[in-house]
This record gives structure tokens, sequence and C-alpha cells, in this order.
């Protein structure tokens, strides 16, 4: 393996390398992505070795003796003079992320408006210490930063999603070595290579690889937590591997949010609002709407308004004007969100929009809504991750409850109501770590954001999110 500095350089969109103890490395081995619009082969990228772990992980042990004792306030000026440095590349960024992503690059500029934004606002959070007692002894509780951290990345929000796992890392004065998916690497390399100008070498690193590396991570002995975010079934094996040597994990997992729409909306203004949060990003985001829920009494005038609005969407490749919907990303997720048509041809449910999907370059899946499908369906029960979602119906509210909390998942939920005390009240109702009144799908740095049972363990951003990386310390001192 090869390395280059990355002092004075400028971003160079043509090389992608791990970054190891602040150097470019290349590999003897590469592989790539491909481009899910087009089928077109991204970029090179490394095939990290068990030999670039090991590396690594001694990189960021390094780095933490000096980098935990720095000032809080240092650090805070590192994290900002990065978000400067994301927002003069952010052009550079958005067009990559719509070429290794798939997602129309409207969205692509929202998620590095979304990450620059992280940046700062976790940036200006502080970490709390408690002064429990101040007589004959003093009692604090503080929090310490706990050393080494793996950062696993999904495809669907590669930017945000590392930048999330960057910020409250180094803040905290941890070293964090970032994973990103196989499938969305170019991003991510390049977001750590920019990281180099503003932290000292070891402190933000980045391993590219293939599906071994996750598990070599997650099984070292260094690291002292793995902040994961992606499915609940690798969510549990990354748990049961970080159980070997007791790291702690924050986990971001999969989601089935419902929305419900009660008898009192503006059809007409909501309807269309609901098409979107269940079709952005294709469908391919952890709280996208999954389950909507509609009052039996506008259930039809409902779907009809929902169909329309779902028909003024525009597919296509991500450079498109007004493209709403890109590609699924990759053909694995593809091929999963194509068994779910396949499940519900089979079982002769009824389609109120969409059904047939496009053959020929890019794997485009048509947004579909499917009227009223069993309740055991797996449509209703599984996550598909794509445009694909279940229209049903209900006559109470407390049966509306029932029905949304009725799921192994609990990440978001959100009611719909003119009434909104009514709505404010179901909002309490639900079992899921964020629940929205007349919206969905709006987060903010300064809120911890995690889900309740099978979305996850634990949570990220906010104040709490800077204390998952850190461990507690109780000081009982003389006076
Ligand atoms: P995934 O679980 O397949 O992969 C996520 C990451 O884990 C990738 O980097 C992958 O390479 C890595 N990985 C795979 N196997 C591993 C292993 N054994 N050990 C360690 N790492 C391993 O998920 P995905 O398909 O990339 O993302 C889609 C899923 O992520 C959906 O379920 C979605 O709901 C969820 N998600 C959750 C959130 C959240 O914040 N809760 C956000 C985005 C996506």
């Amino acid at each position: 393996m090869g390395s280059i500095s990355t002092h004075n350089t400028t971003l160079e969109w043509s090389q992608y390398c791990n970054i190891i103890d602040g150097d470019l490395c290349t590999t003897p081995r590469t592989r790539h992505g491909i481009n899910p619009a087009t089928g077109k082969a991204n970029p090179e990228v490394p095939l990290s070795s068990q030999e670039d772990v090991d590396r690594a992980m001694t990189a960021a042990q390094k780095a933490f003796k000096q980098w935990s004792t720095t000032s809080y306030d240092e650090r805070r000026q590192a994290v900002l003079s990065f978000a400067d440095a994301l927002e003069t590349e952010h052009a550079a960024f958005s067009s990559m992320l719509t070429q290794e992503q798939g997602k129309p690059l409207q969205f692509a500029r929202m998620e590095l408006d979304f990450a620059i934004q992280w940046l700062r606002g976790i940036a200006k959070l502080e970490l709390p210490q408690e002064v429990i007692e101040e007589e004959d002894r003093k009692i604090v509780v503080r929090y310490t930063p706990l050393g080494v951290v793996v950062g696993i990345v999904p495809w669907n929000y590669p930017i945000l999603l590392a930048v999330g796992k960057i910020a409250p890392a180094v803040m905290t004065g941890n070293t964090i070595i970032i994973k990103p998916s196989p499938f969305t690497p170019n991003g991510d390399l390049k977001l750590c290579e920019l990281a180099q100008r503003f932290f000292p070498p070891g402190v933000v690193q980045c391993l590219s690889g293939d599906d071994e590396l996750g598990p070599w991570l997650t099984a070292h002995p260094v690291p002292a937590k793995i902040s994961f975010t992606g499915s609940s079934f690798t969510g549990k094996k990354v748990m049961e591997s970080a159980s070997k040597t007791l790291k702690r994990v924050t986990l971001e997992l999969g989601g089935k949010d419902p929305a419900i729409i009660c008898e009192d909306v503006n059809i007409k203004e909501v309807a269309p609002q609901i098409a979107q949060l269940a079709f952005l990003n294709s469908g391919q985001i952890c709280i996208a709407l999954k389950r909507i829920f509609v009052h039996e009494k506008i259930f039809d005038e409902f779907r009809d308004a929902m169909v329309e609005a779902t028909n003024n969407l525009k597919m296509g490749e991500g450079n498109e004007p007004d493209v709403f919907l890109g590609p699924i990303q990759n053909s694995m997720q593809y091929d999963k969100v194509k068994g779910f048509f396949q499940d519900v041809e089979k079982q002769g449910y009824n389609i109120a929009v969409g059904g047939t999907n496009p053959s020929g370059e890019g794997y485009f899946i048509t947004p579909t809504i499917v009227d009223r499908p069993a309740e055991d369906s797996r449509l209703v029960l599984e996550e598909p991750f794509g445009p694909i979602v279940p229209l049903l119906s209900y006559s109470t509210y407390e049966e509306a409850v029932e029905k949304a909390n009725n799921t192994m998942y609990g990440l978001g939920a959100s009611i719909w109501s003119s009434d909104i005390e009514r709505a404010n009240n179901l909002a309490t109702k639900i079992e899921a770590g964020n629940v929205w009144v007349n919206s969905h799908f709006q987060l903010d740095p300064r809120v911890p954001f995690g889900g309740h049972k099978q979305s996850g363990i634990g949570t990220e951003w906010g104040v709490s999110g800077l204390i998952s990386y850190c461990n507690s310390q109780a000081l009982y001192l003389k006076k």
C-alpha cells in the first residue's frame, strides 16, 4: 500500500484513498460502487485489509492521547472550520452524492445543507458537568471520552449520517474511524480527507472495503464504542460482536413509521405531503412513512388525492430537472423491493397507483400505493425501504393507535389533524422515538434521535447524543 500526505492538497475528485493517520493511503486491490441510475462504475476505492484496520486502530489510539486533552473550545473550533470547508465544497459533494447514491440533485444539495447544519449545531452544544454536593467534599459528575470509536454508515444518507457521528465523537474528545457502506464509499472518503485539514492525524480516519470490513472493525479489541446506523438485522450482529469486549453501542436501526390521518384533515393539503413523505429518497429513509392509516370516513377521497399527488412525482436520473424519485440505490435492495411487488401480486391486493416497474438501465421502481392489503401482509409488517406503501383504514382513534403501535419497530410516527389538541393527545400514546403532529421527518441537531423497540438502542445528536460518546465519571473530591 502507498501513502500520500494530505497537507496543502485540494480535494481531487478522481482518486479515492483510505485516510489513515493523516495520510491518504491506497491499497493493492480496489473495488467500486455503481451509479444506480445508469449502471456505470463509480471511481475505484480502496479494499481495506485486516492490516489496514490494525494500522488505523493504532493511529486512533495514539491520537486519542493528545486529542482527549485538547480543550472543548479547540475541538469546537475544528468542527466549525470543518463545516465551513464542507460548505465551500458543497457543489462537488452534492454532485458525487447524486452519482453514487442516485438521489436527485436537489435532495443531494439538501443533504449537504443538513450535514453542514449538523456540524454547526452539534458544535454549539455544551457537555454538562453536574456538581452534586459542595460542602465538606465536592462531588462532581462529569463526562470523559471513551477512546476510539467506529462509525458504521449506511448508503441512504451517507454524508449526513457520517457527519452525525464524527461531530459528537470528536467534540467529546474521542477519535473515530468511519466505515462507509460499500455501496456509497466515495463521498465519505472525501469527507474524511477534507477533515484532515482541521484535525490532527488519527482523529478522523476512514476505511473503505467490502463485507468483511464491518465485522473486522466490530470484533477488534481497540474500539470502545460502535456507533452503527443500518438495518435491525445487521444491528443485532453488531451488538453480538461488540459484546465480546463490552464495547458501547449506539444502534440506529430500521423503522416502520405510521401516519394516522384523522377525519378532519384538509385532504387537498395533507394527501400530497403524505405521498412525498412516503416516496422521498425513493422510500429509502429510516423515517419514511411506511404505513398510512386513514379514517374510514375519508378513506376513498384521501386515497384518490394521494394517487393524484403520486402521479405528479417525476422519476428519473438525479440530474434531470424536477426529478423527485431517483433509482433504488443498489441491486440487492432493488431485488428486495421487487419481492414486495411480487407478494402484492401473488396475494391479489388492490394497487391504487403504480404497480408496474420500468425495464432498462437503472434500478427504478415506480411509486406504488397498495389499497388495504391484509394487516398481516409482508407490506404491512416489514420494511421494504423502497417506494411502495400500504394505505390502511381505521374507524376509531383507539384502533388507530393500537394498529400504529402493532409493530416491532418504533422509530417515528405522525398524527395529522385540524384538531391540534386531539393530535397532540394521540401523539403521546405512540410508542416511537420521534412523534410529530402535522409533519414528519423534521429533525434537529439539538434533539436526540433514536428508536424504541427494535428500531435501536440509545440516541444520537443533542446533548444525550454527546453523552453517548462518554463515560460517566463521579469525582468525590476533598476540599
Ligand atoms: P445494512 O445494515 O445493510 O448496512 C449498514 C452498514 O453496516 C453498512 O456500512 C454495511 O457495510 C455495514 N455492515 C453490514 N454487515 C455488517 C456486519 N456484520 N458488521 C458490521 N457492519 C456491517 O443497512 P443499509 O442497507 O445500508 O441501510 C438500510 C437500513 O438502515 C434500513 O433498515 C434503514 O431503516 C436503516 N437506517 C436507519 C437509520 C436510523 O437512523 N435509525 C438511518 C438510516 C438508515
